[in-house]
């Protein structure tokens, strides 16, 4: 027997009981927006979604009907998931964007009759980054949709959308899972040890999809230990050992850079924003890095509250940036030596 989608999604209860006091009364909507940060479960709602659209089970979704299988699989009758679609440029973080061209395509497809019975659901991904003319196609599409297609469009930035579409949208938020269902999911559903499932579940700041790549990518894990350790010494040693790691994290042997930048980003970002709350409130709990606690303390206790919060300036400022298309490998080592610098003037005070 196999488990329905939404089986699968952790934490997210609040999200779950609309969509399914909703579906059960015929008052699902034709346009969703799911907010919520990356790898927080967007997506997998939303193919659950789906399901419950097209099962004909008797307490749907049963995720065994024809309809549940047939969304499980991906059959595009019932479910297209789309992706934003990288644009050229040398940098290996390549910007994103969704193109006219895919939009338009998309939607002259959905006027077409879909499958008898089916309800097709079209989850467009990362809704923030698309071309104006795409948006401008959505929009119409919105303001008169098709019969028997439901949109969910997913987002980490809903304020980048255009209020027009976000208006025809019915908008759930997805925030960060606590750590404690997100360690017994690994535990109970995929085996992973205790501690193991702790550290990840601990670390992952609420989103269960990564705390999975943690316990299944041991390379991640190490890359993260590299970081901090880097982090922990900022200011101290010379920051040419973390220009060096910038080097080979922007280097695509075995593919993946992007991922890697951007994880990088998070965990520096995180890193800093405990030591601020630390730094600030004097508060021990609610930290991302618990397994370095000690070491974001001393970080804190040399650093003074007005570096922190630059450092967290030129986190954002570099995510900017990266979004631009600049140069990954450039941008990751002047943002190690801004935050040396900070480091060196925060300790001589
Ligand atoms: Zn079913």
């Amino acid at each position: 027997m196999s488990q329905a989608l939404w089986e699968q999604v952790v934490g997210h209860q609040p999200v779950l009981q609309r969509l399914v006091g909703e579906c059960a009364h015929g008052r699902a909507a034709q346009g969703y927006l799911l907010t919520g940060p990356a790898l927080v479960g967007k997506t997998l709602i939303a193919r659950g979604l789906a399901q419950r659209l097209n099962c004909s089970g008797a307490a749907p979704p049963c995720g065994d009907c024809e309809g549940c299988r047939r969304v499980a699989l991906g059959s595009p009758s019932h479910l297209l998931v789309i992706e934003p679609e990288e644009q050229g440029g040398s940098s290996v973080v390549k910007q994103r964007m969704h193109k006219v061209e895919t939009i338009r395509r998309l939607l002259s497809e959905t006027v077409l009759a879909t499958t008898s019975g089916v309800v097709r659901v079209i989850v467009l991904r990362t809704a923030e980054v698309m071309h104006e003319v795409a948006a401008e196609a959505m929009l119409k599409t919105l303001e008169e949709p098709p019969t028997r297609t439901v949109f969910v469009l997913t987002s980490e930035q809903p304020d980048a959308l255009r209020p027009t579409i976000r208006s025809r949208l019915r908008r759930l938020d997805c925030s960060a899972v606590p750590a404690q269902p997100i360690q017994e999911w690994l535990m109970a559903q995929h085996g992973v040890a205790a501690e193991a499932a702790t550290v990840a579940a601990a670390t992952c700041a609420g989103r269960p999809g990564l705390a999975w790549q943690f316990v299944t990518d041991a390379a991640l894990l190490s890359l993260r230990q590299e970081l901090l350790q880097q982090l922990g010494g900022l200011g101290e040693r010379p920051p040419v050992t973390a220009i060096r790691l910038a080097a080979r994290w922007c280097s695509d042997e075995g593919g993946g850079a992007g991922r890697r930048v951007e994880a990088l980003l998070d965990w520096t970002e995180w890193w800093y924003r405990d030591a601020y709350v630390r730094c600030t409130t004097g508060e021990r709990g609610h930290i991302v890095n618990v397994d370095a606690a000690a070491a974001v303390e001393r970080f804190a206790a040399r650093r003074g509250a007005a570096e922190l919060r630059d450092g967290l300036t030129a986190l954002q400022e570099a995510r900017l940036a990266l979004r631009r298309n600049v140069n990954a490998q450039l941008l990751l080592e002047v943002l190690w030596l801004r935050l040396a610098r900070g480091a060196r003037a925060g300790a001589a005070r």
